[in-house]
């Protein structure tokens, strides 16, 4: 099960979800559900976020949802045309916190110690970006933009000081980021000994998306292939199975400073071959399981 955020015609954002290849209106599904169950005091989610929020995010919930027979009879007139606009499956996070270092061979093509404790910074999530929007590098912003492939999970449940052994029951479910770098702004702040938050928070610099999977339907994140295309060119490719830290030991090493919040994002690292963008680049980030996150390149004006 894939959900993603998208536009109806009316232009109200509602939740869809991928069964079996086909889209369908999880939102409509879930009000005609709760009308079938006569439930009393019924909740409309339109919203992934709110979903997570509310502890309903589950392939379990959408199963159940999907079988029942009200639902069954009616799923023709939730199918939804192929043709509508994703948004981003989640739109407001607290917090996104990306993992830095976190491929080896990245951190030695970036001249960078491999750390014995992740290493981690923030995106301003006003960065985030949806599906098959344009990535707009600032009129005045000079040198180098890369981008970063990166799995991302999202956290479902919140909690701090987690441990290693309870990570995986945090996580609502896993997307595709695309840690946008004005790499030259950074360079030259960290020569500086200034901050590099900048950099990494211009707007549109976070793509993210196109869906949210439930980590029913990824049986392991550390067994996933990472593919990035430039024009189609292959400029970065390889496993999660090569991270340094696992995704246990990210919950564990962040919450133990800060309270992860259900809706956060964490982007786990970049592998190796990060490169520079140039307007009219069309970026493609593939992950298995978790479909491609497609965007274009442009300059601002
Ligand atoms: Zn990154």
């Amino acid at each position: 099960m894939k959900a993603f955020s998208f536009l109806t015609q009316k232009n109200e954002m509602n939740i869809g979800v991928e069964l079996e290849n086909e889209d369908f209106n999880l939102t409509q599904a879930f009000d005609i559900y709760q009308k079938a169950k006569h439930i009393r005091q019924p909740v409309s989610f339109s919203y992934i976020q709110v979903m997570v929020e509310m502890g309903y995010f589950s392939s379990q919930t959408v199963e159940k949802i999907f079988s029942d027979p009200w639902v069954q009879a009616k799923k023709d007139r939730l199918k939804i045309d192929d043709a509508v606009r994703i948004d981003l499956p989640i739109a407001r996070p607290s917090k996104i916190i990306c993992i830095g270092r976190n491929y080896l061979a990245h951190a030695r093509e970036l001249n960078h110690e491999v750390p014995a404790e992740p290493v981690y910074f923030s995106k301003a999530p006003s960065s985030l970006l949806p599906h098959e929007a344009d990535i707009v590098i600032p009129p005045w912003l000079e040198g180098r933009v890369d981008h970063e492939a990166e799995l991302a999970l999202v956290i479902g449940k919140a909690g701090r000081d987690i441990p290693e052994s309870e990570a995986l029951d945090h996580i609502a479910g896993y997307t595709i980021v695309n840690d946008v770098t004005a790499r030259s702004m950074q360079k030259e702040d960290i020569s500086k000994g200034n901050p590099w938050f900048r950099s990494k928070s211009i707007d549109t610099f976070c793509p993210t998306g196109p869906f949210l999977v439930p980590p029913g339907a990824i049986p392991d994140p550390h067994d996933l292939e990472i593919k990035l295309t430039v024009n189609g060119q292959i400029r970065q490719q390889a496993g999660t199975s090569q991270m340094l830290f696992r995704i246990p030991k990210l919950i564990q090493a962040i919450s133990r400073c800060m309270t992860l919040q259900a809706g956060d994002i964490i982007a786990t690292g970049t592998p190796e071959g990060v490169s520079a963008l140039n307007p009219g680049d069309i970026i493609d980030i593939s992950i298995t399981g978790l479909g491609t996150l497609r965007n274009r390149v442009t300059r601002g004006t």
